[in-house]
């Protein structure tokens, strides 16, 4: 099992460059759900940057094996470098970070999910579903954050020409997929609904939570359980 500390480095890094990203990103592309259904053009880019990102060879994200605990911290650590807190607007996070939402897939197997295909840390596209909630959305968007920031410097450090493509399907007899999807998870929750939040506001009720979180009851089930808090 690698070291947390050996990404820890990374993630310092990552900061510094997460910076410089903010200061420096005009190139922006984001669409909403009615903007693709009312904008012929946002479709025609929708469906080219479908098969350009086909045309691509791809890797796909391996873990980093770091304890959840250390995950969540770095989730709290973005969450603070980037001003993004409960409830918060996760579209404008990935605009600001660089990135790209399209209403689509990739491939038929994650028709019903999300992916992404990350070529650098500001460069990337989210692919969320047509078929799904804004709240789950919102949680497939956070775990493919989780992807490319936790999975992409470790992938471009073996090979910095890769672009990575993830998706939420994956083998369930395969522990090493499993894990890679458990740490965007991890990641994801922790950044939708950080610990001292949830410790405050689950207890007041489920729908308050939900409303506050703006997750699914699912998700926001699963985070409860996490925490121990049922
Ligand atoms: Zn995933």
């Amino acid at each position: 099992m690698r070291k947390i500390s050996h990404w820890l480095c990374d993630v310092t890094l990552l900061d510094k460059r997460l910076q410089i990203q903010f200061q420096r990103n005009e190139r922006i592309v984001l669409m909403s759900r009615n903007e693709v259904r009312l904008n012929d053009n946002a479709g025609a880019d929708k469906r080219m940057l479908v098969e350009d990102a086909m045309a691509e060879n791809y890797k796909y994200p391996a873990p980093l094996f770091a304890r959840k605990v250390s995950v969540e911290q770095f989730a709290k650590n973005i969450a603070g470098k980037l001003n993004f807190t409960a409830g918060g607007d996760i579209a404008a996070l990935v605009k600001r970070l660089g990135g790209t939402i399209v209403i689509g897939s990739t491939s038929p197997e994650d028709q019903e999910s999300g992916s992404i295909i990350a070529r650098s840390l500001s460069d990337f596209t989210i692919f969320i579903s047509e078929f799904t909630s804004i709240e789950r959305d919102r949680f497939t968007i956070a775990h493919e954050l989780g992807h490319l920031l936790l999975h992409l410097p470790k992938l471009q450090k073996e090979n910095p020409s890769s672009v990575m493509r993830a998706t939420r399907f994956v083998d369930e007899r395969d522990d090493v997929q499993q894990r890679t999807e458990w740490e965007a998870n991890w990641f994801a929750a922790a950044l939708l609904m950080p610990e001292d939040d949830f410790k405050r506001i689950y207890p007041l009720g489920e729908s308050e939570a939900q409303a506050f979180f703006k997750v699914s009851r699912s998700a926001l089930s699963a985070r409860a359980k996490s925490l121990k808090l049922i």
